[in-house]
């Protein structure tokens, strides 16, 4: 076996943890999870405008509790003063009554308001229930996606763990020199830097060399540096 022969086994176990790193990448789970991202964003949009709707019929309903209860306040002062017995002049006393009357009316109608208010808050709180209730849901389904992609995650590492392993016994056998050479040129030329000479064929690109360098090649010694005319990987030759 020449360092060729080695050089190549340890592309093939490149290659391969190449593979299970793409394949970690893009694991569907993680689309899954984008995909649950965007929906949550829009959900969470529209719980947000629901919330501010709500926020606002319940400073309406507020501001009309408030009034209510001033107005009864000034009800209950005109009142205590009709039956204190501090005036008897008619014309105050019913001054007086009618002023509670209007008040009355008042409260009456600020009442219905308030019904009207709380009428409108009854399908806005539903809808907010049901947005929560699929928030729920989303988070639900989250979980059981993040579960998943940690558990093919670390599938994928422990087989990553031991092809790494196998790789650096394979390299083992080959100078850094080399090594730090092939790691540029795999850069360069999409993860292949050494192909097989399969006849006069470069597996790299596979592109046919010409008669005369099939021709010099062969009469090189096998451990000798040789690189495909047509692509510049480096040869590995049987
Ligand atoms: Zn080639």
């Amino acid at each position: 076996m020449t360092r060729w022969d080695s050089l190549l086994l340890v592309q093939d176990h490149d290659l391969h943890i190449d593979q299970l790193t793409h394949r970690s990448e893009t694991l569907p789970a993680r689309a899954s999870l984008a995909d649950l991202d965007g929906k949550t964003a829009e959900l969470n949009a529209k719980i947000a405008e629901v919330d501010g709707r709500l926020a606002e019929l319940g400073r309406s309903q507020q501001r009309l509790e408030d009034e209510i209860a001033s107005m009864r306040e000034r009800a209950s002062q005109a009142d205590k003063q009709l039956y204190s017995g501090t005036t008897n002049n008619p014309r105050e006393l019913q001054a007086l009554q009618d002023d509670i009357a209007s008040i009355q009316r008042r409260i009456s109608k600020l009442e219905d308001d308030e019904l009207e208010v709380m009428e409108a808050t009854e399908p806005v709180d539903a809808e907010r229930q049901k947005l929560g209730a699929q928030q729920a849901k989303l988070d639900e389904v989250g979980t059981a996606l993040l579960a998943e992609l940690a558990e093919a995650e670390s599938e994928i590492d422990a087989e990553i763990t031991s092809v790494r392993a196998e790789r650096d016994a394979a390299a083992a056998h080959v100078d850094d020199e080399l090594l730090a050479e092939y790691d540029g040129m795999r850069k360069r030329f999409g993860g292949i830097a050494i192909a097989r000479l399969a006849g006069s064929t470069c597996q790299g690109c596979h592109l046919s060399l010409s008669a005369v360098e099939v021709d010099r090649i062969r009469h090189l010694s096998l451990d000798e540096r040789v690189l495909c005319e047509e692509c510049g990987r480096l040869l590995v030759r049987t």
